[in-house]
Parts: C-alpha cells; structure tokens; sequence
C-alpha cells in the first residue's frame, strides 16, 4: 500500500477542483491511496477530498473557522492536522493541535498527522530532530487505527530542496519506533526525485505541496508511486 496526497493549500477555485478531480479519477489508482486537500471554498463531494484544516467542534463561535458540521456536509472523513504552516505561520500550538487531533479522532477521521524540524535543529543532527518531533507527538494517539504520520521538514516544504535520501531514511527509521501506522515523506517531492524517495524502506507515501497542482504531474506520481510499491 502506498499513500499519495496533494495539498494545494491557498491555490485553486471550486470548478478548477471539481476539473482536477474528474481528469484524476480517468486513472486507475491500484493500490495507491489518493487524498486531495483543496480549500475550503474547493470542496466538492468526492471520496477522495480531505480538508487541508477544521476546528475542533461541531459548530459554533469561531470566526473565521470551519467545523465537523460543514465537513459532514460533503461527507469529508479525512483531515490534514498540524501542518508546520499552521503551526509556524498561523501560531497553533502543539497543545491546541492535540485537541483538534482528538475531536477528529473522536469522530472517526482519517489522520494526516504533520511533524517535521525546522532548520536550525536540523542542524543540530538527527537526536535534535527526533527531540523536535517527540515534542509534536504530545497529546497524539500514535496508535489510532485511522492515523498517517507525514515527516516534513520546514526547511523543504515550499523550497524546492528535498531532504537528502540519507536524512530521510534515518528519519522515518526512527519515527517507526513510535509507531507502526503509516510514515510519508512531504517536502519539495517532485516528478524528478519521487521515484527514490518511495523506494525508501519506512517510507509508506508521500504528501506534495506545489508539484501537485498540475494534475497532469500528479498522475504521474500516481504512476510511480504505482510501479514501485
Ligand atoms: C506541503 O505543503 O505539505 C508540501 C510538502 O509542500 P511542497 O511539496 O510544496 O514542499
């Protein structure tokens, strides 16, 4: 099994979603788990969309926020939670993300639960990054029978500079001994490098940031991730 997922973040309209989705779905996905996670004003009814964000509640006073009502109105069952974004951008904290994973676990969602270093503890090698990561998994179930773990770090997502292969592997290596549900690689993941990262043992898919905007690329990784796994 193998875990293919497209986050387009602040990119692209209901109708452009609805149009990726449906020259998507032309293939046949095998054994490839595919999530596309639009913006919220992109969803569309379909098995395969997850939401990128959602507050932990039903309904309520939160400005600015959606919750589980508006999710179960296009039957979406699948969210992505503490993407480094939010976490760094928008200031969640780790125990806010707990909660949100929790009320989302409570309902029975699948989980694209986000870790990954920034830079400067990077730099500190491998026991620094995993202090970092042990940090994000506070208040997380890491046997939730619906959880995705996705290793991204900060200093690759949008960069167009992949981890290395090595600093993947030992990664993932020591993420598993926390856990046993499924460990993707996300961060700068393009047509020219997916090919190795999947061949990785411990890596069990991948999420793609800007490479999956163009559904035609996306396909392709499709087809890879397809051959190898
Ligand atoms: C992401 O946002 O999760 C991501 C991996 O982005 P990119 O592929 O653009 O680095």
């Amino acid at each position: 099994m193998c875990i293919v997922a497209a986050n387009f973040k602040m990119h692209k309209t209901r109708s452009e979603t609805k149009k990726y989705i449906d020259e998507l779905k032309k293939m046949d996905f095998k054994d490839v788990k595919v999530t596309v996670f639009p913006p919220f004003t992109a969803f569309i009814e379909d098995e395969l969309i997850g939401a990128q964000n959602a507050y932990p509640a039903v309904n309520g006073a939160y400005t600015g926020e959606i919750g589980l009502e508006q999710l179960n109105e296009f039957n979406i069952k699948k969210i992505l939670i503490g993407h480094s974004e939010r976490r760094h951008i928008l200031g969640e904290s780790q125990e806010f993300i707990a909660k949100k994973f929790d009320f989302y676990k409570k309902n029975n969602f699948e989980i694209f639960y986000c870790v990954g270093e920034p830079l400067e503890v990077r730099k500190n090698g491998l026991k620094a990054v995993i202090e970092y990561i042990k940090s994000q998994f506070i208040g997380i179930d890491l046997n939730y029978d619906k959880l995705i773990i996705a290793y991204e770090p900060v200093w690759a997502i949008g960069t167009g500079v992949s981890a290395k292969l090595e600093e993947i592997k030992e990664t993932h290596a020591e993420i598993r001994k926390f856990t046993s549900r499924p460990i993707i690689y996300g961060g700068s993941v393009k047509l020219n490098n997916i090919k190795e990262i999947l061949s990785i043992e411990n890596v069990d898919g991948v999420l793609v940031g800007s490479a999956s905007l163009d559904v035609n690329v996306f396909k392709e990784m499709i087809k890879i991730a397809k051959d190898i796994k």
